[in-house]
């Protein structure tokens, strides 16, 4: 019988420890938010999508070695020597154009070590008002700064260059006119 109220006793008293916990928080703050409608503020530091100030990139592709998962596809072409595309961060002037700049962000790992690899600091990380995307298309970022049609002449310019270049190196392997090539 003894055996019997010990054994109510405890059964009531571990029931009101647990009722004590249930309305320890029934009066507490809202934790849980009514997202997208709401969203929950995140450190000005939080690390979210990274941002590359073409402008200020001066092509040296720090950047691309340093990131672990290789997810930049960098393209760039060298300036005429009377070209100004203006001065860099560090005081240099710009030398290279940027045709492409893209970062796959759906593959990025999120270690920063491509931002602490950027000497002029154009390549950042930024905290965008909605950071959710609906398609993963949208995570694919290309920050070259330059026009299409200014891309397509710079193009052009290059290809040319290069037949110029190929040209030239078949005419020096050529053998000089009246020469008869021994078989
Ligand atoms: S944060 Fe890391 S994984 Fe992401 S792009 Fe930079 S180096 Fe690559
Ligand atoms: S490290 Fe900075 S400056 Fe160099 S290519 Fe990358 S973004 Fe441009």
């Amino acid at each position: 019988m003894g055996r019997y109220f010990r054994d109510l006793w405890i059964g009531i008293v571990t029931v009101l420890q647990g009722m004590r916990v249930t309305f320890g928080h029934l009066f507490n703050r809202r934790i849980t938010v009514q997202y997208p409608r709401e969203t929950v503020p995140m450190y000005p530091r939080t690390r979210v999508t990274l941002v590359n100030n073409a402008k200020d990139c001066g092509f040296c592709l720090s950047c691309k070695r340093a990131c672990p998962v290789n997810i930049f596809t960098i393209v760039g072409a060298r300036a005429e020597p009377d070209e100004d595309l203006g001065i860099l961060p560090d005081g240099k002037p710009k030398k290279m154009h940027i045709l492409e700049f893209k970062i796959d962000m759906s593959k990025c790992v999120y270690c920063g070590l491509c931002v602490d690899a950027c000497d002029t600091q154009s390549l950042h990380w930024e905290l965008p008002q909605e950071p959710s995307v609906f398609r993963r298309q949208e995570l694919h970022k290309d920050f070259s700064d330059m026009s299409e049609e200014d891309k397509a002449r710079v193009r052009a310019r290059e290809e040319q260059k290069k037949k110029d270049r190929a040209a030239q190196a078949a005419a020096k392997a050529a053998p000089p006119k009246g020469d008869t090539p021994v078989e």
